[in-house]
């Protein structure tokens, strides 16, 4: 179990819960956002629907869609707004009491438990002193203090820390492309925060992207094929950098073919120019999906866009 980096104590006691089948029925995830606390609560509950052998296998049916969201039997209750309302408290309570749909068992997701006001927690608290069969509560805040002492009495509460940096920095180099030098800046601005850390770099990612897009289009008629390839090659390797590029130059040449009806030639690219364009990209984003040589791809996007500006 390598999903929280860092965190090694409850990792070990969530890892000793599960192979032993002692899950409480209510758990208290206390810790800031991006420590893993949803992490670790959507790995429990893909342990709960998981049909293979060693749970969580994250290769059936019921890990599947306990990941995408789409699981029956797990329910994830946020609040609307600033406020995790009385009625949404008590909808759950009345469900919870239902059998499964196609589980063994049931699981609640309470996201930013600390949104519900005394009635809330009270409507919680009944059922939380008497659970049905085969319900596990998860409860996600930011700190246990912010619950009410009678809620958090019920639960089990594991409080969740950012990882020491070299820790961070092993996760993000073992499960994405960033080398170590970005994963440590990324921490460094982050104080640590793993997921903060992820969703910056990934930002960063995503503008960089943006921006190779932009040059390839604004280069197609002034670098020759072999120049505007070896701007894409840093993507190489990273697969949804390459989707994303897609992305990204088929919203472009759309954009351009748009004003184009207005100023009828833009970057020097006639309508008829971006219309191929547009052609060649889409069916190179087609070509994309299972073909692992990149640099093939690459080679026979830049030769093309420059065939078709001819
Ligand atoms: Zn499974």
């Amino acid at each position: 179990m390598d999903i929280l980096a860092g965190n090694s104590k409850i990792c070990e006691r969530v890892r000793l819960m599960l192979t032993c089948e002692r899950i409480p029925h209510a758990l208290m995830l206390e810790g800031d956002a991006g420590t893993g606390r949803h992490t670790l609560a959507r790995y429990i509950a893909a342990h709960c629907m998981c049909e293979g052998d060693s749970r969580p296998c994250f290769s059936c049916k019921g890990c599947h869609m306990t990941q995408i969201g789409s699981h029956p039997d797990v329910s994830v209750i946020s609040p609307d707004g600033k406020q995790l309302s009385v009625d949404k408290i008590r909808a759950l309570r009345q469900d919870a009491y239902l059998s499964p749909a196609i589980a063994n068992r049931k699981v609640y997701i309470i996201e930013k438990a600390e949104t519900m006001n005394d009635s809330a927690q009270n409507a919680l608290l009944k059922i939380l002193e008497e659970p049905p069969q085969n319900v596990i509560f998860i409860l996600i805040t930011v700190s246990a203090e912010k619950l009410l002492t009678t809620v958090r009495s019920r639960c089990i509460t594991l409080s969740l820390l950012p990882p020491p940096r070299d820790e961070g920095i092993k996760y993000i180099t073992e499960h994405t492309s960033f080398s170590s030098l970005e994963a440590d800046r990324a921490l460094e601005s982050t104080k640590n925060n793993l997921g903060e850390a992820l969703r910056l770099l990934e930002a960063d990612e995503k503008n960089t992207v943006c921006e190779l897009a932009s040059q390839l289009l604004a280069d197609i008629k002034s670098s020759n094929s072999y120049t505007m390839m070896q701007h894409l090659k840093p993507l190489e390797k990273n697969r949804a950098a390459i989707d994303e590029l897609f992305e990204e130059l088929l919203l472009k040449i759309s954009a351009l073919l748009r004003e184009s009806c207005y100023t009828h030639i833009k970057e020097g690219l006639s309508r008829e120019q971006l219309i191929s364009l547009y052609e060649i990209t889409r069916e190179l984003r087609e070509r994309s999906i299972n073909n692992p040589n990149t640099l093939l791809l690459f080679a026979n996007l830049c030769s093309r866009y420059k065939t078709a500006v001819i």
